[in-house]
């Protein structure tokens, strides 16, 4: 599935063709900077090579990142590339200065394949799919793809004597998914505050129909607490953070580092703000999981103990 592609744009007759134009024009801006700013100075390739290695590493790069999932840079791991994607995947990779590290995640016996996830699973099977067929160019047959058996809990509704209509659900699904996408594209371009007050809106809105616990919500609060930690405010972070947690911990597999960074974050604030004991009992709920997905001799876990006040 992830192999090496010569070109990874342009398949005949999918529905991808305007997501491919719309990537293929970004690269090729990207490749126009690159000349601009480096081919006085350096040998470059030329256009289409330099089109085909951009093509490789979308399809084959790692995002690195750190113990919050804060990204520090992309790298290429020729090997670790090999390995194929599930929605329930047996191993995690982590990183280790320049390394990366693959460690088992669940029971595996001799012959087992080899499993890891190129996505973020928090969201149901629909959403997934779309992602991995938009960046990886394939539609994956995993068992929770074929069970769906936590896309209830992932789109979860409002308890109401009065059932909502299925209609209802699907325009305020659709409505989360646009927020998503409004919020990513305006990131970098509003003010915090602008952007605190879009998640508190779009979380208003949902929250007539959907569950606290729905992803679409946990979308919106978990955009809210990154604002919040950005504008260090110490106790918004902690309301968001702590709704997030069960949910979290509920909807992504047994071992997960989106749920050890967000044990992690709330951890730190914790501490920060001197409520020592909550602080300490999240931190270890986050080396819980890092001991087994970074090992126990990582950096990481070294500098978590040190944090906790042990040796
Ligand atoms: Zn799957």
């Amino acid at each position: 599935k992830r192999k090496i592609l010569k070109h990874n744009f342009s398949l005949p007759g999918s529905d991808l063709e305007d997501e491919d134009n719309e990537k293929r024009e970004g690269t090729e801006a990207d490749i126009a900077a690159l000349y601009r700013f480096y081919s006085k100075h350096l040998e470059m390739p030329d256009h289409k090579d330099l089109l085909t290695l951009y093509s490789q590493v979308a399809c084959n790069g790692f995002t690195v990142e750190d113990d919050e999932l804060f990204q520090m840079g992309a790298a290429i791991y020729p090997d670790v590339a090999l390995i194929n994607h599930s929605c329930l995947p047996s191993v995690i990779v982590t990183y280790n200065g320049t390394s990366s590290e693959v460690r088992a995640v669940q029971n595996m016996k001799p012959g087992d394949e080899v499993l890891i996830s190129y996505i973020d699973l928090l969201y149901p099977t629909e959403d997934r799919n779309k992602r991995l067929r938009e960046s990886y160019y394939f539609t994956c047959d995993c068992n929770e793809c074929k069970t769906k058996s936590k896309d209830n809990a992932k789109v979860k509704v409002r308890k109401r004597s009065d059932p909502f209509e299925p209609q209802v659900i699907s325009n305020m699904v659709r409505y989360g998914r646009n927020s998503i996408r409004e919020f990513r594209a305006l990131k970098n371009v509003k003010s915090p505050s602008e952007l605190l007050e879009m998640c508190e809106q779009s979380l208003e809105e949902m929250g007539a129909v959907f569950d606290d616990s729905n992803v679409y919500m946990l979308h919106m609060m978990y955009q809210a607490m990154g604002v919040c930690i950005y504008m260090q405010d110490a106790d918004g972070a902690i309301r968001y953070g702590k709704k997030l947690l069960k949910p979290y911990s509920k909807l992504y597999p047994p071992y997960s580092l989106n749920v050890s960074s967000m044990y992690l974050k709330l951890g730190r604030i914790y501490m920060n703000v001197e409520r020592r004991s909550e602080g300490v009992s999240a931190l270890k709920k986050a080396l819980a999981i890092m001991e087994v997905a970074h090992g126990k001799d990582h950096p990481y876990i070294k500098e978590v103990r040190r944090e906790m006040g042990q040796k």
